[in-house]
């Protein structure tokens, strides 16, 4: 990976390589951990942070779901982002995880005495992926693992445990020699990718699942919210796997993966199996807008002076 300068470790910002932890850290062995993942975008006018305040709010709901008090406010988290893209001399965009995690001092499965740690790292990445993934699409597997139960975890918090489930089945798509893979829910319906939200279009309805077992996505409301802007007609409902198979159009999307079609499930080939018009539509919107060029939107940008 491409190192930066500094990581913010718990208010000060110190040498990227001396933002280490001990090996008891409660997380390390136990899971709870709430993080973000945020994007900032090398615009015309320098890097400008998307959506900062949801993706800090949505880290602090994490935390409350998950019952870790967080030692800052939602403030300090979004000036401390701020302070890090400034300290660093990035070139191009850039990836922003904030993490808030247990620390070394107490041990055994209770949380409630291990000491609370925030760290917020950032460095320049590229598309997720890839680049021939945002233009060609990838490959898909539907998933032989079950997206996290509802009845078990807790899906709208983005925490450390929840991607166990995703990592086995990012796993298990690769070595089918795909790159993506597609969880269903309890009941068999789509429920999201293994760190991305889904949609199809079938006859130029924009179609994606309901909130109910995905995380809530940032992403996902900015491309319903584009979608409705190009007056394309959008439904939230559920989709099976095989009204994938004959949609027109599929497309994750998510900070990381930004808006990646999908050109084959399961060895099917979705549509043309390139990139669909509403998908490439999408694609241009959500690009515009990330990279300020969308005024409407600007509204959404913290720029980095
Ligand atoms: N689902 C999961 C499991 C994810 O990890 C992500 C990435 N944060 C998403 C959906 C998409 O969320 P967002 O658009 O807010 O990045």
């Amino acid at each position: 990976m491409k190192e930066a300068k500094y990581i913010w470790k718990d208010g000060e910002l110190v040498p990227w390589k001396e933002a280490t932890i001990h090996i008891l850290s409660h997380t390390l062995h136990y899971g709870n951990a709430a993080f973000e993942g945020v994007r900032a975008y090398m615009t015309e006018k320098g890097l400008a942070i998307f959506r900062l305040n949801d993706h800090t709010k949505r880290l602090l709901n994490s935390t409350k779901i998950v019952a870790i008090d967080c030692p800052y406010s939602e403030d300090e988290l979004n000036l401390a982002q701020i302070e890090l893209l400034k300290s660093n001399d990035f070139q191009n965009n850039v990836y922003i995880r904030p993490l808030v995690y247990l620390g070394y001092g107490a041990m055994g499965v209770s949380h409630k005495q291990a000491p609370v740690n925030v760290a917020i790292a950032a460095w320049e990445w590229g598309a997720y992926l890839g680049e021939d993934g945002i233009i060609n699409g990838i490959k898909v597997k539907t998933s032989s693992f079950t997206r996290n139960s509802i009845k078990s975890t807790m899906g709208k918090a983005k925490i450390a445990a929840n991607y166990l489930n995703s990592q086995m089945a990012k796993h298990e798509a690769l070595n089918c020699g795909c790159e993506e893979a597609l969880l269903l829910d309890d009941s068999g319906f789509i429920a999201e990718g293994s760190g991305e939200c889904f949609f199809i279009v079938r006859d130029g309805v924009l179609i994606t699942p309901p909130y109910d077992n995905s995380l809530e996505s940032i992403t996902q409301e900015t491309v319903i919210e584009i979608a409705k802007d190009l007056n394309i007609p959008v439904v939230q409902r559920r989709i099976t796997r095989d009204e994938v198979y004959i949609a027109q159009e599929a497309f994750f999307t998510g900070t990381a993966a930004e808006i990646t079609p999908v050109r084959e499930l399961d060895f099917r080939v979705i549509g043309s199996g390139k990139a669909g018009h509403i998908t490439q539509k999408l694609q241009k919107e959500f690009f515009d807008l990330v990279m300020g060029k969308n005024q409407k939107y600007t509204h959404y940008l913290t720029y980095i002076k």
